[in-house]
């Protein structure tokens, strides 16, 4: 039997061990189920372009299970639409943007995996699902950039999205030499020298299906345009970026992105 003075020990050894994990390690990571359903909670009354993920006006309502290529659009959308469709959990802000900063900075899997199951919820809750079936892919990172945060953050997300929806993940594309984007505009992003890439192999099993291309954040768009031209060179029949956050753009940024849309014709 443990004496008192023991058992107190061990209380505050414990203590301890815990604040160095969230001070000098950060590995401590809050209740996975908790913490993503607050945050999602927050984000989930919000309505966006089905095919580019920008907030639109709160008036119109987000539809229940429509086809991929309807919903609805921002102005920019209605014109040359982004992509086929689009699915987001909400803004690049508080809460959810500090959970998801945190939760692939700090390696927080089981975090990262229930962020990736409401990601599927939402698919399933706002796409009929495509005769073939779902395939999913990850945004690729880099293996630098996976091995310095302890997580495949992107394929954490893709594997619990595909495990909700029943549907294959499918490690198809990499990337080569990639720069740290944080930063960059828009332009410089899409004109950054990079390498995504898709394999022979791969490519067999996304053409003719609807392809979810999973990734964390949109900021730009830049990564989720090459991902999908990749995919989409593959032979997939349509293709929809699947994120948890969306940067919606201020003044600013839309007039970069303006100009990014008249440069690129
Ligand atoms: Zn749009």
């Amino acid at each position: 039997m443990p004496t008192q003075g023991f058992q107190d020990h061990l209380r505050v050894m414990t203590r301890g061990v815990r604040m160095l994990e969230r001070g000098l390690l950060g590995r401590a990571q809050p209740c996975p189920l908790a913490s993503v359903r607050s945050a999602v909670s927050v984000a989930s009354d919000q309505t966006w372009c089905m095919r580019c993920g920008a907030a639109i006006d709160s008036l119109t309502t987000m539809p229940q299970r429509v086809s991929v290529g309807s919903g609805p659009r921002c102005a920019t959308c209605r014109v040359t639409p982004r992509f086929d469709g689009f699915v987001r959990l909400g803004s690049y802000r508080p809460p959810l943007d500090a959970l998801v900063r945190h939760a692939k900075e700090r390696s927080w899997h089981a975090v990262v995996w229930e962020l990736g199951w409401h990601l599927g919820n939402e698919v399933e809750r706002r796409f009929l699902a495509p005769k073939m079936g779902w395939r999913i892919v990850a945004s690729p990172t880099s293996m630098w950039r996976r091995l310095a945060r302890g997580i495949d953050h992107t394929n954490v997300l893709a594997s619990a999205v595909a495990s909700r929806l029943h549907s294959p993940n499918i490690k198809a594309l990499r990337v080569g030499r990639r720069t740290r984007q944080a930063g960059l505009d828009r332009h410089e992003r899409l004109h950054r020298a990079r390498s995504m890439h898709c394999s022979q192999r791969a490519a067999i099993q996304l053409s003719g299906h609807g392809v979810l291309v999973v990734d964390d954040i949109r900021t730009t768009g830049a990564t989720l345009i090459e991902a999908c031209s990749v995919v989409r060179e593959a032979g997939a029949e349509f293709i929809v970026p699947a994120v948890i956050c969306v940067a919606d753009m201020t003044p600013v940024s839309m007039k970069r992105s303006e100009v990014f849309a008249s440069e690129c014709g």
